[in-house]
């Protein structure tokens, strides 16, 4: 058998793997192999052109959202920007009411004609329930907003998406939603709200774009790691399966996209339609054009239906699963060799900003520790195929 040496061998080719490896080659100086078991580079956030040319997102809606300079900057080496705010209606009562909540989803929900933030906040005060400790997805809502909001736009959204009731998930959750008293109807509140102009795979492509970067996808961690003589890996796979699920398995939600394409120009007002009623089996429907931008005579959406099989999409925040993480975690601290980033790899709940600045932060680690030892390698790294 041959063996091939690189000085990094990365597994995944998502916004964590992508960033490490582009800091590694152009910073470092080193040699790095990154593979992916799927066919395609940008890990979730990978958008290509479906059948009728339009340009979607294979794994759901991903909207860039940050306040980090840091990030902005370091992202916009490889990408422009066009400028997209993200708005979101919500299905209730055969009406159309914005998300997050805010005083024109007050004024509509109650048949109310609140005019100003501080009549709307009142208004609240008087609905929010008093929670002596906020602990859970549930007492996060009901303690601003109080039941029957929460009851129409939370509860049943969150029990599809999580399968599990808003009780018994981590407080984190549905606290990512803000709650507004003025008629600001974005979903974000960050400083930084943009799309990469030309999509999330071609600024992959740029990132990985090095001649000390070989990428090789369509290959799995475990049919590499025999072949591969790396000084170093990053794994931002799920951390339990790294570990053949020592101490169990760590659970994720999944997704499954029922992705459409239709023949009409405009499918819904905007980028995403939530479902947070329980009679229907999904929980959001988005229609791409709106976050590109792109003009097309049709269009293509998709359907989000929450699923405890598939892909590993979202950890799932609550103290029990924060446990068993943290014996993994001690795990890996204590495995020489190996370094865990990402959703997956570090079991949280990341958007996209916050996995790059977890990468940007790890490569410094990574690169304080070994400055003055760049690669001695003569060549970058390949990937023989496998001789016996
Ligand atoms: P990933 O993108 O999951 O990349 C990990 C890669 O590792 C995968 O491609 C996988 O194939 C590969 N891999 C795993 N194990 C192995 C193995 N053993 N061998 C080879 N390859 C392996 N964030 C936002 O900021 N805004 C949004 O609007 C937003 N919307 C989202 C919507 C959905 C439906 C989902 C699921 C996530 C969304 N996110 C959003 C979060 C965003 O997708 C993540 O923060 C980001 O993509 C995580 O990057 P990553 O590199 O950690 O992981
Ligand atoms: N959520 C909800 N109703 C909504 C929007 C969000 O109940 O209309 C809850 C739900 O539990 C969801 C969480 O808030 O999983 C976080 O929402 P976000 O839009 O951030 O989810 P993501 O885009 O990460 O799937």
């Amino acid at each position: 058998m041959t063996h091939d040496t690189c000085d990094f061998l990365i597994v995944g080719a998502g916004f964590a793997g992508a960033v490490l490896a582009e800091r590694l080659a152009v910073d470092g100086g080193y040699r790095v192999l990154v593979v992916d078991r799927r066919p395609h580079i940008a890990g979730n956030a990978y958008d290509v052109p479906d059948a009728a040319g339009i340009l979607i997102h294979q794994y759901g809606p991903h909207i860039f959202h940050t306040n980090s300079d840091q990030v902005l900057a370091y992202l916009s080496r490889f990408t422009t920007w066009r400028p997209y705010e993200h708005r979101v209606l919500a299905h209730w009562n055969g009406q159309l009411l914005p998300v997050p909540i805010n005083r024109t989803t007050i004024n509509r929900f109650f048949g109310l004609d609140l005019a100003t933030s501080a009549a709307a906040e009142a208004f609240l005060n008087q609905q929010a329930e008093s929670v002596a400790q906020i602990r859970t997805a549930e007492d996060v809502v009901v303690s601003r907003v109080g039941r029957p909001l929460y009851e129409a736009f939370f509860r049943g959204y969150t029990r599809k998406q999580w399968g599990v009731d808003p009780s018994a998930l981590d407080k984190s959750v549905t606290a990512r939603v803000p709650v507004r008293t003025d008629t600001d109807d974005r979903y974000f509140n960050d400083r930084y709200q943009i799309m990469p102009k030309h999509g999330y795979t071609a600024m992959f492509g740029r990132l990985l774009d090095h001649p000390d970067i070989t990428v090789r996808i369509g290959t799995e961690y475990r049919d590499v790691v025999a072949r591969v003589r790396a000084r170093h890996v990053i794994f931002t796979g799920p951390i339990d399966e790294f570990f053949d699920y020592r101490f169990g398995r760590l659970p994720y939600r999944s997704l499954r996209f029922d992705h459409r394409h239709v023949a009409t120009a405009k499918f819904q007002p905007v980028a995403v339609v939530n479902y947070p009623g329980e009679d229907v089996p999904y929980t959001r429907v988005t229609e791409y054009k709106h976050l590109t931008g792109q003009e097309h005579p049709a269009t293509s959406i998709s359907y989000e239906y929450p699923s405890a099989e598939g892909d590993p999409y979202y950890p799932i925040p609550n103290p029990a699963n924060a446990a068993l993480y943290a014996r993994y975690e001690a795990l890996a601290d204590a495995t020489p060799g190996v370094t865990f980033a990402g959703r997956l790899g570090t079991y949280r709940y990341f958007n996209m900003d916050q996995v790059v600045a977890q990468a940007l932060t790890i490569y410094e680690r990574l690169a304080g520790r070994r400055r003055g030892h760049a690669s001695v390698l003569a060549h970058a790294c390949e990937l023989a195929e496998l001789k016996t």
